[in-house]
């Protein structure tokens, strides 16, 4: 019997918004190592770009284009150019995101004067960062008959964290979003096209460098507070999402669509007791 791996994502065109970030450029490294060409998509020119050389410099093929996923127009542009080179995109990351520092409430803020805008801020980056471009692609996607898009969540769309209501509800919207146009796509496109969404526990990245540790280098006690209760009593390794995020990829998740997949150590199904 000859070796399948359903895991592969060989050929595959996947575009990695935020592929610049800390996540993001592990998303874009499991990718390639999976077999994948990588489609960057981020707001960092000059990291965008030694990241593409160093793929290309182990042998694998990508390319960087400055996007913001704000910017419809921006990204109808880079689908044109994605489409023209490599004639069909396979999958879609949508990394970009996270917190808003003026989003984000101070233990001794007033709780009743919330910084609407700040959090309007963060909403839209999280969400319709996500929602806009798979608008764009989308339809790229269905096309290859094996589209797949994947999400990211956090688990502050599950459990209420402290401080970062509009970075939660921006990701807890894109958890019903993610269930709803699964199953309108479904409708209409049948198996042709997934979506799923990862929510990742607590990782070390820039988005909430401020929040975790301090300008030493020492943990805050907000991270210590974390770590208390992930059962894995560690942050997360940002490789530890690769997994989840190839299987979601490649046709080995053919039949799954709609799903939010945990990635954080036991943190969500803690109790605490
Ligand atoms: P990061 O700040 O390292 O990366 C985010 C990237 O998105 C950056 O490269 C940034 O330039 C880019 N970006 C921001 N706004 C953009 C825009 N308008 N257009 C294009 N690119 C834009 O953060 P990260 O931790 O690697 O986050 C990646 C994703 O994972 C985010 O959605 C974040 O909310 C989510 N997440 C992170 C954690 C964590 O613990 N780090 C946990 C749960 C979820």
């Amino acid at each position: 019997m000859t070796k399948k791996n359903i895991f592969s994502l060989d050929n595959k065109v996947i575009v990695v918004t935020g592929g610049t970030g800390v996540l993001g450029g592990h998303f874009v490294n499991a990718i390639v190592q999976a077999g994948g060409i990588v489609i960057i998509l981020g707001l960092n020119e000059e990291r965008g770009n030694a990241q593409v050389e160093e793929i290309k410099l182990n042998g694998g093929e990508a390319i960087f284009l400055k996007v913001n996923v704000l910017d419809e127009l921006q990204l109808v542009d880079a689908k044109e150019r994605i489409t023209q080179k490599y004639g069909k995109i396979d999958g879609l990351v949508n990394a970009a995101g996270g917190n808003v520092p003026e989003g984000i409430l101070n233990p001794d803020d007033d709780v009743f004067n919330l910084n609407i805008e700040g959090m309007k801020e963060a909403m839209e980056l999280n969400l319709w960062g996500t929602i806009i471009p798979n608008q764009v692609f989308g339809p790229a996607l269905a096309k290859t008959g094996n589209g797949s898009i994947v999400n990211i969540s956090s688990v502050g769309s599950k459990r209420a964290l402290t401080r970062v209501l509009g970075y939660s509800m921006g990701k807890a919207s894109i958890d019903y979003y993610t269930k709803w146009f699964a199953v309108e796509m479904a409708n209409r496109y049948q198996d042709s096209i997934r979506i799923n969404a990862i929510a990742p526990g607590f990782f070390l990245s820039e988005q909430n460098r401020n929040l975790l540790t301090n300008p030493d280098g020492s943990y805050t006690s907000r991270a210590d507070s974390i770590i208390r209760q992930t059962p894995f009593k560690r942050f997360g390794k940002p490789e530890e999402l690769a997994g989840a995020l190839v299987w979601l990829l490649s046709d080995a998740s053919k039949f799954v669509t709609g799903m939010d997949i945990g990635v954080d150590g036991g943190f969500t199904i803690n109790s605490g007791v």
